[in-house]
């Protein structure tokens, strides 16, 4: 049984699954995404992928079959079958690195500032990167990055990486909080993709869930970086469950695509680290499944793709429906 868009909706929708102790994952936790700080499992099926969190109790539960042939079960029904993937670095065929892992921001959702973790140099990033290529399964690079000083500082921190990094020959994204010429930085470095989240599309709701944090900003440094990198080549974050009501997010959707920009509908991931600070809910399967089509119709009518992307969230496709690969 192959997961189709419903199926994979719902999946998303729980967030998280039982294993048996044989399959549980060996390595170290992931620092970035949702799921920072946890263990994670990418489950493939036919053309699909998503990524779960491992939990010691959900109503979704994997079994082995034969080989290396596995299945989801919900409450004792089979829902999907196919195998599960190795992440590379973080995601599967993806060397996606979290460079500072600390941030002096406090965006009420997010355990990055809880969890203050290393900020990386440069020659242990390429080594990450050289280990992974390595492997010969390396495709892209993806890196991110809080902010441990301030943005103009952590801008320039990564573009050095990413000049460095060229020598590898895939294709380059970085995720960053955007400072003055920020695209224009990163572009120069040899950046080939860029994401800056704004996090929140309804107004009304962006200054509590993102204390000092302008949206403003952050959309004139989307459109900026369009200017930079071209159309399909800049990615948004959007968070779905943080209280936004629909109308909103449909409107701050279309407003990003109007501009060029492809938003990447993220389920709100409610962290135990962040759990008691701000109320969130994780969106139901028709309301993920109805925002993606929404998504997709609005890309469509501005000639915009979700399939050419070359690194990050849309080309990886584990936490998201993402319009013209998974419908
Ligand atoms: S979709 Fe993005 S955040 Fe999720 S696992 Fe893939 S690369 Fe990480």
């Amino acid at each position: 049984m192959v997961m189709d868009l419903k199926t994979k909706a719902r999946l998303i929708s729980v967030g998280r699954i039982e294993l048996p102790e044989i399959l549980r994952p060996s390595g170290p936790v992931s620092t970035a995404g949702p799921g920072a700080g946890e263990k994670n499992v990418f489950f493939r099926s036919g053309e699909g992928r998503v990524r779960l969190s491992v939990a010691e109790s959900s109503p979704l539960k994997l079994a082995e079959l034969k080989g290396t042939e596995v299945a989801i079960f919900e409450n004792g029904h089979e829902v999907a079958r196919g195998f599960l993937e190795k992440p590379l670095l973080h995601c599967p065929r993806q060397a996606y690195i979290t460079v500072s892992e600390r941030c002096i921001y406090y965006c009420k959702f997010c355990a990055v500032p809880k969890l203050s973790g290393d900020v990386k140099s440069k020659e242990r990033v390429m080594k990450m990167v050289a280990e992974a290529q390595d492997t010969g399964e390396l495709e892209a690079i993806s890196l991110t990055s809080g902010v441990e000083r301030s943005p103009e500082e952590e801008v320039e921190r990564v573009a050095d990486i990413v000049r460095s990094l060229r020598r590898f020959d895939v294709p380059i994204g970085v995720s960053v909080t955007p400072a003055l010429r920020s695209s224009k930085i990163l572009k120069t470095a040899g950046a080939d993709e860029i994401k800056y989240n704004v996090e929140c599309l309804d107004p009304d709701l962006f200054g509590k869930v993102c204390p000092g944090v302008s949206m403003e900003k952050i959309e004139m440094a989307l459109l900026d970086a369009v200017g930079h990198f071209g159309e399909n080549r800049v990615f948004s974050n959007v968070i779905v469950g943080l209280g936004e009501s629909d109308r909103a997010l449909r409107e701050g959707i279309d407003g990003l695509a109007e501009i060029g920009v492809l938003p990447v509908l993220r389920a709100v991931y409610p962290h135990p680290l962040r759990r008691d600070e701000i109320k969130m809910i994780r969106p139901s399967p028709e309301r993920l499944v109805d925002l993606a089509r929404f998504t997709r119709k609005v890309l469509d009518e501005h000639g915009l793709r979700g399939d050419v992307a070359e690194t990050g969230c849309y080309r990886c496709t584990g936490c998201d429906l993402i319009p013209h690969r998974d419908l």
